[in-house]
């Protein structure tokens, strides 16, 4: 297929604006294939060698020694490796942290929050103490005005709703422990972890390959996991083992820890969001110029950073704007279908000219169609 780019990219590479798994920074990329024959000299590929040799164990250290410093992790947490998405840490959490006798609060400000909830219900006692449905998910609630459980055993919120594009502007405090799930914001901006009790996040929107899943989690919080859980779902076991209470998700390891090192190398989080508001503004200006032709799905004060959602007065619209970015090398565009209209995946890895790309294309399409 042969596209009219605005620019060439590197291998003819696509603006890449899906929502999951997504962009990864093409250096990362490279050193995964110039290594995948064999990995510094080990003989094998990191996909052949055991999770227990010296060259993996190292991959894995190095890879939570970058993590911690990118994200300033205290030494009174936790970092996991563990697989099964962010979903599985949808039950995980409740089945560690709600059982008898205790309640836990949840915030839903979109699909994902709406899914943990789910997960937790059939574990113990709920709060929805917000839930945005009503109007179809386009604003967060401040942390201040929810009224929340002091004594609930967590407050559980995800802190950018992917499919609706709405996320918290900033970290929030509460009397219980916070639970987050940062799948799609994770070393998008600086986050104090301290104001967490768990942050977990899949790998696979701004860290690395699918089949990885990060959980940061504070010492105390593992003290309380209940004794004789089912190993697989004990965060306490996976910590005594380093993560290696079964087989890792070795690649995805290496390939995250890949990143991590790229990101560290361009800035840090810091860098990483200085460019992200940038990236993030060029779309959202595109939208408020259009004069109502485009119309941003979130509300301004949860504008996402992340993935930027907007609207076209109709679908003939909306499938015209998609094929034909397509065809100018502005792939994956097309909506999440409980919101419609148009998501935007702007994570780390996207290139500032694939946004510019997308406002020119806007501005023209709207030109030509308003
Ligand atoms: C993608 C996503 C999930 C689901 O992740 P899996 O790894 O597929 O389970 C959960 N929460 C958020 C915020 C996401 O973006």
């Amino acid at each position: 297929m042969t596209h009219n780019r605005p620019m060439a990219q590197p291998y003819d590479r696509l603006f890449n604006f899906s929502a999951g798994p997504s962009t990864l920074p093409v250096s990362a990329l490279e050193q995964a294939r110039d290594e995948l024959l064999n990995f510094r000299g080990s003989g094998t590929s990191v996909m052949e060698m055991s999770h227990r040799s010296a060259p993996f164990e190292a991959i894995l250290g190095e890879a939570e020694t970058d993590l911690r410093s990118l994200l300033s992790i205290p030494s009174s947490y936790k970092v996991l490796f563990l697989q099964g998405g962010a979903s599985l840490q949808f039950s995980i959490v409740p089945i560690a942290f709600l059982g008898e006798g205790s309640e836990a609060d949840y915030v839903v400000t979109g699909a994902w929050g709406k899914k943990a909830v789910e997960s937790a219900k059939l574990e113990g006692k709920v709060n929805v103490v917000f839930d945005g449905k009503a109007d179809n998910y386009r604003d967060i609630k401040p942390f201040e005005e929810l009224s929340l459980n002091p004594n609930a055993s967590y407050v559980h919120f995800t802190s950018n709703e992917t499919i609706q594009g709405v996320e918290y502007p900033a970290d929030p405090v509460s009397a219980a422990p916070l639970v987050c799930d940062m799948s799609s914001d994770i070393l998008s901006r600086p986050v104090k972890i301290e104001n967490y009790g768990i942050v977990y996040a899949g790998a696979q929107k701004n860290m690395g390959p699918a089949g990885l899943t990060v959980v940061i989690i504070r010492d105390d919080l593992l003290a309380k996991i209940p004794q004789n859980l089912h190993p697989m779902l004990d965060y306490r076991l996976q910590a005594e083992n380093g993560s290696m209470y079964n087989t890792p998700p070795c690649w995805s390891i290496y390939v995250s820890g890949l990143v991590y090192k790229h990101l560290h190398a361009t800035g840090g989080v810091e860098g990483a969001f200085a460019r992200n508001q940038e990236k993030a503004g060029v779309v959202y200006s595109a939208i408020d110029a259009s004069n109502g032709f485009y119309k941003g799905h979130a509300a301004c004060r949860a504008r996402s950073l992340m993935n930027v959602t907007f609207t076209l007065a109709n679908d003939d619209l909306t499938n015209a704007f998609v094929k034909q970015a397509e065809a100018e090398g502005l792939d994956g565009l097309k909506g999440h279908r409980s919101v419609g209209g148009i998501r935007a995946s702007l994570y780390n890895a996207f290139p500032l000219e694939g946004a510019k790309a997308l406002a020119d294309f806007m501005s023209a399409f709207a030109a030509k169609n308003g």
